[in-house]
Protein backbone atom coordinates (compact mmCIF):
# COMPACT_ATOMS: atom_id res chain seq x y z
CA UNK A 1 0.00 0.00 0.00
CA UNK A 2 1.46 3.52 -0.73
CA UNK A 3 1.61 6.26 1.38
CA UNK A 4 -0.81 7.71 -0.52
CA UNK A 5 -3.61 5.56 -0.31
CA UNK A 6 -2.90 5.04 3.61
CA UNK A 7 -3.21 8.72 4.17
CA UNK A 8 -6.83 9.02 2.41
CA UNK A 9 -7.91 5.53 4.44
CA UNK A 10 -6.60 7.32 7.72
CA UNK A 11 -9.73 8.28 9.92
CA UNK A 12 -10.01 10.65 13.16
CA UNK A 13 -9.68 7.23 15.40
CA UNK A 14 -6.11 6.59 14.14
CA UNK A 15 -4.70 9.84 15.40
CA UNK A 16 -2.53 10.94 18.20
CA UNK A 17 -4.76 12.93 20.87
CA UNK A 18 -4.13 16.53 20.79
CA UNK A 19 -1.06 16.86 23.05
CA UNK A 20 -2.05 17.76 26.88
CA UNK A 21 -0.63 21.31 27.38
CA UNK A 22 -2.72 22.50 23.94
CA UNK A 23 -6.12 20.54 25.24
CA UNK A 24 -5.54 22.20 28.70
CA UNK A 25 -4.78 25.23 27.38
CA UNK A 26 -7.59 25.32 25.12
CA UNK A 27 -10.16 23.29 27.65
CA UNK A 28 -9.41 26.29 30.48
CA UNK A 29 -11.83 28.71 31.19
CA UNK A 30 -14.26 27.05 28.23
CA UNK A 31 -17.30 25.47 30.19
CA UNK A 32 -18.66 23.42 27.37
CA UNK A 33 -15.75 20.91 27.90
CA UNK A 34 -16.29 20.03 31.40
CA UNK A 35 -19.51 18.51 30.49
CA UNK A 36 -17.50 15.88 28.40
CA UNK A 37 -16.79 12.67 30.56
CA UNK A 38 -13.02 10.79 29.89
CA UNK A 39 -14.34 8.42 26.81
CA UNK A 40 -15.77 11.92 25.13
CA UNK A 41 -12.59 14.05 25.87
CA UNK A 42 -10.38 10.97 24.09
CA UNK A 43 -12.62 11.09 20.87
CA UNK A 44 -12.18 14.88 20.77
CA UNK A 45 -8.91 15.05 21.13
CA UNK A 46 -8.21 12.39 18.20
CA UNK A 47 -10.87 14.51 16.10
CA UNK A 48 -8.99 17.57 16.78
CA UNK A 49 -5.20 16.12 15.56
CA UNK A 50 -7.19 15.20 12.69
CA UNK A 51 -9.04 18.28 12.06
CA UNK A 52 -5.12 19.78 12.01
CA UNK A 53 -3.82 17.20 9.93
CA UNK A 54 -6.81 17.72 7.38
CA UNK A 55 -6.84 21.42 6.83
CA UNK A 56 -5.00 23.76 5.43
CA UNK A 57 -4.85 27.00 7.44
CA UNK A 58 -4.21 29.72 5.48
CA UNK A 59 -2.88 33.51 7.17
CA UNK A 60 -4.63 35.98 5.79
CA UNK A 61 -2.49 39.13 6.41
CA UNK A 62 -0.04 38.50 9.25
CA UNK A 63 -2.34 36.38 11.73
CA UNK A 64 -0.25 33.80 12.10
CA UNK A 65 -2.06 31.12 13.01
CA UNK A 66 0.28 29.62 15.56
CA UNK A 67 -0.09 25.74 16.95
CA UNK A 68 -2.28 26.87 20.44
CA UNK A 69 -4.54 29.14 17.63
CA UNK A 70 -4.84 25.88 15.47
CA UNK A 71 -5.75 23.57 18.17
CA UNK A 72 -7.72 25.82 19.75
CA UNK A 73 -9.86 26.29 15.78
CA UNK A 74 -9.65 22.80 15.78
CA UNK A 75 -11.25 21.76 19.67
CA UNK A 76 -13.89 24.32 19.06
CA UNK A 77 -14.70 23.17 15.71
CA UNK A 78 -14.75 19.48 16.17
CA UNK A 79 -16.73 19.91 19.57
CA UNK A 80 -20.44 20.08 17.09
CA UNK A 81 -18.61 16.93 15.21
CA UNK A 82 -18.27 14.72 18.54
CA UNK A 83 -20.89 12.19 18.35
CA UNK A 84 -21.71 13.07 14.23
CA UNK A 85 -17.95 11.80 13.11
CA UNK A 86 -15.38 13.55 10.97
CA UNK A 87 -17.29 12.48 7.75
CA UNK A 88 -19.29 15.81 8.46
CA UNK A 89 -16.42 17.96 7.51
CA UNK A 90 -15.47 16.19 4.65
CA UNK A 91 -16.47 18.57 1.95
CA UNK A 92 -14.29 21.10 2.83
CA UNK A 93 -10.71 21.78 3.91
CA UNK A 94 -9.34 25.31 3.81
CA UNK A 95 -9.50 27.85 7.27
CA UNK A 96 -8.28 31.27 6.44
CA UNK A 97 -7.07 33.41 9.15
CA UNK A 98 -7.58 36.90 9.81
CA UNK A 99 -6.29 38.86 12.66
CA UNK A 100 -8.90 40.61 13.43
CA UNK A 101 -12.70 41.07 12.62
CA UNK A 102 -12.78 41.58 9.22
CA UNK A 103 -14.93 44.31 6.52
CA UNK A 104 -17.22 42.74 4.02
CA UNK A 105 -18.58 44.53 1.65
CA UNK A 106 -22.57 44.07 1.11
CA UNK A 107 -24.91 45.17 -1.48
CA UNK A 108 -28.83 44.75 -1.28
CA UNK A 109 -31.41 45.66 -3.74
CA UNK A 110 -34.95 46.10 -2.17
CA UNK A 111 -38.66 45.32 -3.76
CA UNK A 112 -38.42 48.86 -5.44
CA UNK A 113 -35.06 48.67 -6.84
CA UNK A 114 -33.47 50.46 -4.39
CA UNK A 115 -29.31 49.54 -4.59
CA UNK A 116 -27.71 49.89 -1.03
CA UNK A 117 -23.81 49.34 -0.62
CA UNK A 118 -23.15 48.77 2.61
CA UNK A 119 -19.85 47.44 4.79
CA UNK A 120 -20.36 44.53 7.54
CA UNK A 121 -18.37 43.47 10.24
CA UNK A 122 -17.68 40.18 10.76
CA UNK A 123 -15.73 37.64 12.98
CA UNK A 124 -16.41 34.89 10.38
CA UNK A 125 -17.81 33.83 7.21
CA UNK A 126 -17.98 30.54 5.12
CA UNK A 127 -18.44 30.46 1.85
CA UNK A 128 -20.45 27.25 0.34
CA UNK A 129 -18.64 24.08 -0.13
CA UNK A 130 -15.48 26.12 0.01
CA UNK A 131 -13.30 28.21 3.27
CA UNK A 132 -14.07 28.76 6.24
CA UNK A 133 -12.85 32.39 7.24
CA UNK A 134 -12.06 33.05 10.88
CA UNK A 135 -11.12 36.33 12.59
CA UNK A 136 -8.26 34.76 15.13
CA UNK A 137 -9.26 37.55 17.85
CA UNK A 138 -12.69 36.47 17.87
CA UNK A 139 -12.05 32.38 17.77
CA UNK A 140 -9.92 33.54 21.40
CA UNK A 141 -13.10 35.26 22.67
CA UNK A 142 -15.04 32.01 22.10
CA UNK A 143 -16.95 29.35 24.11
CA UNK A 144 -15.91 30.71 27.54
CA UNK A 145 -19.45 30.65 28.59
CA UNK A 146 -21.24 33.89 27.46
CA UNK A 147 -23.13 32.24 24.10
CA UNK A 148 -20.26 33.86 21.99
CA UNK A 149 -18.37 31.00 19.92
CA UNK A 150 -17.79 32.08 15.93
CA UNK A 151 -16.17 28.66 15.23
CA UNK A 152 -19.10 26.61 16.70
CA UNK A 153 -21.28 29.56 15.05
CA UNK A 154 -19.51 28.82 11.60
CA UNK A 155 -19.55 25.49 11.49
CA UNK A 156 -23.09 25.28 12.19
CA UNK A 157 -23.27 26.89 8.66
CA UNK A 158 -20.92 24.14 7.54
CA UNK A 159 -23.05 21.14 8.70
CA UNK A 160 -26.33 23.11 7.59
CA UNK A 161 -25.11 23.18 4.04
CA UNK A 162 -24.39 19.75 3.82
CA UNK A 163 -27.88 19.03 2.18
CA UNK A 164 -27.22 21.65 -0.15
CA UNK A 165 -29.28 24.53 1.26
CA UNK A 166 -28.48 26.72 3.93
CA UNK A 167 -31.74 26.92 5.19
CA UNK A 168 -31.37 26.49 8.93
CA UNK A 169 -31.84 22.83 8.74
CA UNK A 170 -29.17 20.49 8.62
CA UNK A 171 -29.37 16.64 6.97
CA UNK A 172 -31.03 15.17 9.89
CA UNK A 173 -30.46 11.22 10.56
CA UNK A 174 -33.35 9.14 9.89
CA UNK A 175 -34.90 9.19 13.63
CA UNK A 176 -35.42 12.65 13.15
CA UNK A 177 -38.03 14.66 11.17
CA UNK A 178 -38.20 17.50 9.08
CA UNK A 179 -41.46 18.42 9.84
CA UNK A 180 -40.88 18.23 13.84
CA UNK A 181 -37.52 20.27 13.61
CA UNK A 182 -39.68 22.84 11.65
CA UNK A 183 -42.08 22.79 13.76
CA UNK A 184 -40.18 24.08 16.58
CA UNK A 185 -37.62 26.24 15.01
CA UNK A 186 -40.04 28.21 12.80
CA UNK A 187 -42.29 29.50 15.80
CA UNK A 188 -39.07 29.51 17.87
CA UNK A 189 -37.57 32.00 14.84
CA UNK A 190 -40.69 34.17 14.72
CA UNK A 191 -41.09 34.49 18.75
CA UNK A 192 -37.31 35.76 18.33
CA UNK A 193 -38.00 37.90 15.97
CA UNK A 194 -40.50 39.92 18.35
CA UNK A 195 -38.16 39.97 21.42
CA UNK A 196 -35.63 41.62 19.09
CA UNK A 197 -37.94 44.12 17.91
CA UNK A 198 -39.10 44.52 21.50
CA UNK A 199 -35.85 44.90 22.93
CA UNK A 200 -34.63 47.08 20.30
CA UNK A 201 -31.49 46.38 17.99
CA UNK A 202 -27.87 46.82 18.41
CA UNK A 203 -25.00 44.45 18.97
CA UNK A 204 -23.86 46.23 21.84
CA UNK A 205 -26.60 45.66 23.96
CA UNK A 206 -26.01 41.74 22.83
CA UNK A 207 -24.43 39.91 25.97
CA UNK A 208 -26.20 42.02 28.45
CA UNK A 209 -29.64 42.03 27.34
CA UNK A 210 -32.35 39.90 28.23
CA UNK A 211 -32.63 38.04 25.13
CA UNK A 212 -31.64 34.40 25.48
CA UNK A 213 -29.36 34.82 22.08
CA UNK A 214 -27.35 37.14 20.31
CA UNK A 215 -29.84 39.49 17.80
CA UNK A 216 -27.59 38.36 15.04
CA UNK A 217 -30.07 35.32 15.31
CA UNK A 218 -32.92 37.38 14.14
CA UNK A 219 -31.21 38.17 10.73
CA UNK A 220 -32.33 34.69 8.98
CA UNK A 221 -33.41 31.33 9.68
CA UNK A 222 -29.72 30.02 8.84
CA UNK A 223 -28.39 32.16 11.45
CA UNK A 224 -30.93 31.52 14.01
CA UNK A 225 -29.74 27.89 13.95
CA UNK A 226 -26.13 29.08 13.91
CA UNK A 227 -26.58 31.11 17.02
CA UNK A 228 -28.91 28.70 18.34
CA UNK A 229 -25.95 26.14 18.04
CA UNK A 230 -23.36 28.57 19.69
CA UNK A 231 -25.80 29.24 22.95
CA UNK A 232 -26.52 25.49 22.97
CA UNK A 233 -22.95 24.21 23.35
CA UNK A 234 -21.39 27.43 25.12
CA UNK A 235 -24.72 28.99 27.43
CA UNK A 236 -27.08 26.44 27.39
CA UNK A 237 -29.34 27.18 30.27
CA UNK A 238 -30.13 30.70 28.15
CA UNK A 239 -31.86 28.75 25.30
CA UNK A 240 -32.97 26.30 27.04
CA UNK A 241 -35.09 28.43 29.46
CA UNK A 242 -36.48 30.06 26.56
CA UNK A 243 -36.74 27.49 23.51
CA UNK A 244 -36.87 23.76 24.98
CA UNK A 245 -38.19 22.10 21.95
CA UNK A 246 -35.41 23.69 19.86
CA UNK A 247 -32.35 22.24 22.35
CA UNK A 248 -34.24 18.97 23.14
CA UNK A 249 -34.11 19.25 18.98
CA UNK A 250 -30.43 20.05 19.12
CA UNK A 251 -29.32 17.97 21.79
CA UNK A 252 -30.94 14.67 20.03
CA UNK A 253 -29.31 16.51 16.46
CA UNK A 254 -25.51 16.54 18.02
CA UNK A 255 -25.97 12.92 19.77
CA UNK A 256 -25.70 11.94 15.96
CA UNK A 257 -29.79 11.27 16.66
CA UNK A 258 -29.97 9.10 19.21
CA UNK A 259 -32.45 10.68 21.88
ZN1 LIG B 1 -23.66 33.18 10.35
Amino acid sequence: MGILSFLRRKGADDYDPLDAGHWEAVRSGRPAFAALDAGEVLTLRRLASWFIATRDFVSVGDAGPGDLDKATIAVLACLPILHLGARWYDDWSTVLVAPDSFVHSMTTVDSAGVVTDYDDELSGRVTEMGPVLLSLADVRASGHGDGYNVVVHEMAHKLDERDGALDGCPPLPRSMSRRAWNDAFAPAFDDFCSRVEREGRGRKLLRSSRLPLDDYAAESPEEFFAVACETFFDAPHRIQGAYPAVTSLLATFFKGGDS
